[in-house]
């Protein structure tokens, strides 16, 4: 019998139609067992029951209008997960797909990711099922106008700080910050992810990418590999994906595919990073542009099948579930030997089993990606001092993080009996550091 299964069943029946919150509540149960058996404490206080339920949730109407002057309705959220360490932080997802469920489980794992950065930040996620793609920039301010009349009340630079996830790039921040200073009449750094030039981190753009590169280099080293001479495929073209690869490509290998939600392109030469920036970052338009500029790469429709060019490290950077069991056994049987999760939950629990039982080195999401919401705790640091460091000093904290992370994650793992699984160790590591504070404060 194992002593979290009825914090389980209570999960699965107060938040009935969440898979994916379930998904990623008993991927981090399960590795909280031996932390429950020598902390019967905790469990008498009740920690386990109220990590897993939200201090608040909130869901608003978010309406505006298009440019044909058609009214527009989406729905807005904030999950505001856990405040025992520090003020509220994670980012806003404008996807179609968003719903609770996804921003639950996106919540969930902040709460421990931001615990790894080793910085004073709770865990929050919010966002709204408005696809800002395909529209002009001036629906999509309007939208980021009316979200922010309902957000700025439950937000601030000491109660909670938003930043960029999924759909919400530089562009929309500033106009969300726009609207919040304009409402409230003060400029504090109350969302992470801003413009250089009014209060935005030099390396903000470029951390989660990079942080993954640091994260999983360290991995490397430790079972003798390095990123140099591999061959590396990352799916997505985002923002991670495409400061991964540069990182990546920096440190010695060779990025041979990238993807979007409708398929991937393979040039064996390795990715040439100007021209993904320029089809992404400025033209906005599909991966497939790519072979326009460079014949020799060839595109495939089905991002999915990514999965099939043969690596040596494979980076998911896109999305959640996006690297199955069957995808997970490919990699393996091409001799991948290490897998670090750029995106969120980007690989299903069955992919997860197939990496561990083949020996791969797998960075999990929370530790791997945290680079991002650490340099953003770095952003409120310096809007917080009025202050501003130079790249090398904010990217040398950033490695400097990411070092520690693996740190932790690892002996974690070593010391709750988890031998090499840097999942479990991540999701220890997190917890220990919540749960002491949530037991100081009392029950409330
Ligand atoms: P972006 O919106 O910049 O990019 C997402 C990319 O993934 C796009 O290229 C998108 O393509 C692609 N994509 C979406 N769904 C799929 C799919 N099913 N298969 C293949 N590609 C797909 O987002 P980010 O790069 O910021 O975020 C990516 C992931 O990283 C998310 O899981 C996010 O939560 C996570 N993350 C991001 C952080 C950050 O700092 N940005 C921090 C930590 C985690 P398309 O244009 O077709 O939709």
């Amino acid at each position: 019998m194992k002593l979290l299964n009825d914090v389980m069943e209570q999960v699965i029946r107060r938040n009935p139609g969440e898979p994916e919150f379930h998904q990623a509540a008993r991927e981090v149960l399960d590795s909280l067992e031996p932390v429950a058996e020598r902390n019967t404490h905790w469990l008498e206080a009740g920690i386990f029951e109220r990590f897993v339920e939200p201090e608040r949730q909130i869901m608003f109407r978010v309406a505006w209008v298009d440019d044909t002057g058609k009214v527009r309705v989406n729905r807005g959220y904030r999950i505001q997960f856990n405040s025992a360490i520090g003020p509220y932080k994670g980012g806003i997802r404008l996807h179609p797909s968003v719903n609770i469920s996804i921003l639950k489980f996106l919540g969930f794992e902040q709460i421990l990711k931001n615990s790894l950065t080793g910085l004073p930040i709770g865990g929050a996620k919010g966002g709204s099922d408005f696809d800002p793609k395909g529209k002009s920039d001036g629906e999509v301010m309007r939208f980021c106008q009316s979200f922010m009349n309902e957000l700025y009340r439950h937000i601030g630079p000491d109660i909670d700080v938003p930043a960029g996830d999924i759909g919400t790039g530089a562009r929309e921040i500033g106009y969300m910050f726009g609207q919040y200073k304009k409402i409230r009449n003060e400029y504090t750094g109350v969302l992470t992810g801003k413009g250089l030039t009014w209060g935005g981190s030099l390396v903000r753009t470029e951390a989660t990418g990079y942080g993954l590169c640091y994260f999983m280099d360290e991995a490397l080293k430790d079972s003798g590999k390095s990123f140099k001479g591999s061959t590396v495929v990352i799916s997505g073209s985002g923002n991670v994906a495409i400061y991964a690869t540069q990182k990546a490509a920096e440190l010695g290998a060779k990025v041979v595919a990238l993807s979007d939600s409708n398929g991937f392109i393979h040039d064996r030469d390795g990715i040439k990073l100007d021209t993904v920036k320029k089809i992404k970052e400025v033209e906005r338009k599909r991966i497939s542009e790519y072979v326009k500029y460079h014949p020799e790469a060839v595109y495939t429709e089905n991002c999915g099948k990514i999965w099939d060019i043969k690596c040596d490290i494979a980076l998911p950077c896109a999305t959640q579930n996006e690297l199955d069991e069957t995808s997970a056994e490919t990699l393996a049987s091409n001799g991948c030997f290490a897998v670090g999760e750029g995106a969120n939950m980007p690989s299903t629990p069955g992919a997860i089993d197939v990496f561990l039982k083949n020996g791969m080195i797998f960075g999990p999401a929370k530790a791997a990606n945290a680079g991002g919401v650490a340099t953003s705790a770095l952003e409120m640091s310096q809007n917080s001092m009025r202050y501003s460091w130079t790249f090398d000093e904010v990217d040398a904290k950033l490695k400097n993080i990411m070092k520690n992370i693996y740190k932790a994650s690892s002996s974690a793992a070593s010391e709750y009996g988890f031998d090499k699984n840097l999942a479990a160790g991540a999701n220890i590591a997190g917890f220990v550091k919540v749960a002491n504070a949530m037991y100081s404060h009392g029950i409330v």
